[in-house]
């Protein structure tokens, strides 16, 4: 069989850090395991056009392996007949497969899978660096001893403490309920969150959080909120510049989820006017983000308030080191006709497995799309 796997490439810190897996050079890990089973494997960072070698090799591949970091978008129109013939399995290599076009899988059967869990720990670890980076106005205090400056009062003017600050969550799954559980030490006033279901009333209690049922109405009340939840048709765009004045005046926003559930320009808008104090996060609209994108240079009436990385949240070396085993794992399964693990099936046999991608309707409900051919 052919796999072929999308990855960003690492240079010179891939040759130097064995440990770096998701990087073309490190290939995951895989690449005898799949060669000593006789599988074709390439892998290559150029994703984008006709002529891109993702594009090219796609014709013949039984197996497209790919990842958030450096999203291959398997749109509709690649996962056609014409396009992608001969393909069954998409596998992400890492959490959040919002780059394929799942109901475009569904309906060519092809399953989807990705590593769930295999990096939650890493991205609310750096959800909560980011609010602490923000919340503390780091970033300019950090510019200004490099810079050679000492100017403490211009740096405090903005800094606060967490502590008795309201935090709410838009989504309190995996990663959202562990950046509930993070916060909980920093005797915070508050702990919301907004998400389709309720937190199991024991593990809401050990939080000592509240679920708010209206997402403005939670946001209106939080110091600040963290977006937690899966890309999807119902959450693109969501923070807009319409959710965006439902905000405190001065609110800080942190998004690990996907830069799309954003609206940039709103988003930059609202920093830059002061309406929200700061935003942060790791996952841009689109990757790699273009040189001018209003995220990299956008700052708070008072020279902070942008707290961006590129996309590593989830790509600690900790983290590499499980999706790399949890692909090898789902192919290994896969090539033997087991069952993948439940956890990682996001479409098989032309249906969603999981609800966080279906559609749903206006009560939240998992609307299934019309079953696709077998
Ligand atoms: P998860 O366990 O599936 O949790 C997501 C939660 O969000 C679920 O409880 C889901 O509800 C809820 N949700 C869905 N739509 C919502 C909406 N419109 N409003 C409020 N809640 C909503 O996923 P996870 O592991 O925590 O990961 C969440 C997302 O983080 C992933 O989808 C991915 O995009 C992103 N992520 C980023 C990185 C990174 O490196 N930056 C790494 C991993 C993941 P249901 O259960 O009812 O669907």
């Amino acid at each position: 069989m052919k796999f072929l796997a999308v990855l960003y490439s690492g240079g010179k810190a891939a040759e130097e850090e064995g440990r770096l897996l998701g990087t073309t050079e490190n290939k995951l890990g895989i690449q005898e395991f799949l060669e000593s089973q006789g599988h074709t494997f390439i892998v290559t960072d150029d994703k984008e056009g006709p002529d891109s070698v993702f594009q090219k090799e796609l014709k013949d591949a039984d197996v497209v392996i790919s990842t958030p970091f450096h999203p291959a978008y398997l749109t509709r129109d690649l996962l056609s007949e014409a396009k992608s013939p001969k393909l069954k399995l998409a596998v992400t290599a890492g959490v959040g497969s919002d780059h394929v076009d799942l109901d475009a899988a569904n309906e060519r059967n092809i399953t989807v899978a990705e590593v769930s869990g295999s990096n939650v720990t890493s991205v609310a670890e750096h959800v909560m660096m980011t609010i602490l980076v923000l919340v503390r106005n780091f970033v300019p205090a950090n510019e200004q001893v490099r810079g050679g400056d000492w100017n403490v009062a211009s740096v405090a003017r903005n800094t606060f403490d967490l502590e008795g600050k309201v935090v709410g969550t838009i989504g309190a799954g995996r990663i959202g309920y562990r950046v509930l559980q993070r916060l909980v030490p920093f005797d915070c006033k508050e702990l919301l969150y907004f998400d389709y279901a309720p937190i199991p009333e024991h593990a809401a209690k050990a939080l000592t959080c509240r679920r708010v049922e209206s997402l403005e109405e939670m946001v209106s009340q939080c110091d600040v909120v963290t977006v937690n939840c899966p890309l999807h048709a119902g959450t693109q765009g969501l923070v807009n510049k319409d959710l965006l004045k439902h905000f405190k005046k001065g609110a800080w926003l942190v998004n690990t989820a996907r830069g799309a559930i954003c609206n940039a320009d709103d988003v930059a808008e609202a920093v830059k006017s002061g309406q929200i104090n700061g935003y942060g996060g790791d996952v841009w609209n689109v990757q790699p983000a273009p040189k001018d994108h209003p995220w990299r240079t956008m700052k708070n009436p008072l020279g902070g308030g942008n707290a961006m990385t590129p996309h590593v949240s989830g790509t600690s070396i900790d983290a590499q080191a499980r999706y790399a085993n949890g692909t090898k794992l789902i192919i290994d399964q896969w090539l033997n006709g087991k069952d993948i693990d439940q956890a990682n099936v996001i479409c098989i046999d032309g249906h969603y497995a999981t609800r966080a991608y279906g559609q749903r309707d206006e009560k939240g409900q998992t609307v299934q799309p019309p079953k696709g051919k077998q």
